[in-house]
Parts: structure tokens; sequence; C-alpha cells
């Protein structure tokens, strides 16, 4: 299932090195807009900051990968301190290649960390990366991201209930990191069982 992220998190911060790890994980991409800033905002709270600095600390390198343009995108990269890539083209392949030339790392060991099935985490599928969903910082600024938001609920909630399903037939063994993922996560559940 291209569209079906491997992990689901509330927000940026539970992206711990321990998911990572769990994941299989040395290098992330990440999203720009709605996932470490609310789009057309400039608030970058200082617990992304926090974050994107430990996770550097810890020894994951990580670029951030945008559709946005190019100004706000090395500005923001600037400040984190990390590496920028701007109008990259997501969902299409050579927007996640481009990344991945900068990390130097191999798609089954790195992740792309975003807020939208039909771009992060789509895109991040067809190339094989681990995909990582984030709730939106925001409803959307243009009129067809609010619209695809509706789709990704109604997606989310099936594969919810799919998820109970499965945990109910005894299918899945308690994620390591899931004390980590959830304090709830908004959208209920943390890694995709890896027994289905
Ligand atoms: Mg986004």
């Amino acid at each position: 299932m291209l569209l079906r992220p491997d992990a689901v998190v509330a927000s940026v911060t539970e992206v711990t090195p321990e998911l990572l790890r769990e994941l299989g994980v040395r290098a992330v991409m990440v999203d720009l807009d709605d996932t470490l800033v609310p789009a057309g905002s400039e608030l970058l709270e200082p617990l992304f900051r926090a974050w994107l600095s430990e996770l550097v600390a810890a020894g994951f390198p990580v670029v951030i990968l945008s559709n946005g343009e190019r100004r706000r995108v090395e500005r923001y990269a600037r400040e984190l301190g990390v590496r920028g890539l701007a109008l990259v083209g997501k969902p299409f392949r050579h927007a996640f290649r481009r990344g991945l030339r900068l990390l130097g790392t191999p798609p089954h060991e790195t992740a792309m960390v975003g807020d939208q099935l039909f771009t992060d985490v789509l895109g991040a599928n067809l190339i094989g990366l681990r995909s990582v969903l984030v709730s939106p910082l925001s409803p959307g600024k243009l009129l067809h991201t609010r619209a695809l938001r509706r789709l990704e609920r109604r997606l989310l909630r099936r594969w919810q209930r799919d998820l109970a399903q499965l945990q109910g037939a005894g299918c899945d063994e308690p994620p390591k990191a899931s004390p980590r993922l959830s304090t709830p996560p908004r959208r209920g559940w943390g890694l995709w069982p890896s027994c289905q």
C-alpha cells in the first residue's frame, strides 16, 4: 500500500532516535510546511528546533525536503543549521533522490517525515524510504490541500480500524517505541505491525 506510512505520530518531537533505530533508519528528510512550521506562518516552535538539534547531535544527518519556495526553505535551513532543498517536486522520485544524494544513505536506511500522505508518504514509499506521518500544524493554506486532508483523514480512520482488528487478533507485538510514541498521538496509532 503506497499511501500507508510506516509510522504515524502526532508531532516531529515524537520522531526520536529510538523510533528511527526501530525503523532501521540512519538519516532523515523532513518536510517544512505544516511539519516544522505552519503553512503561511513564520512560527518555528523552539521545541521543534530543539528536536532537530538533538537528532543531529545523536548522529542523524537531516535535510529539509520541501516543495516550498526557495527563500523560505533556505531561511529555515540556515536557521536550523541543516541543508535544505526547495521546490523539489514531491511526490516524484527525483525529489527524494536529491535528498538521498545529500544524505549519502540508501533509501531503506532513510526516513521521510512529513504531514501529507499524497506528497511525503506516497513519494517516500515509491522509492523505498521509511515514511513517518505527522499531524499537520495547520488546516492547510491551499484549497486542494484542505480537500486532500479530508481524504487523508478518511484513510487514516480506516487504517486505524484495520490496525485495531490486527491487534485484536493478537497479531501485533507492542512496538518497543510505543510508550514514547504516543501521549497519545492524535491519530491514535504508532508503528504499523510488522506481522501483516
Ligand atoms: Mg507539508
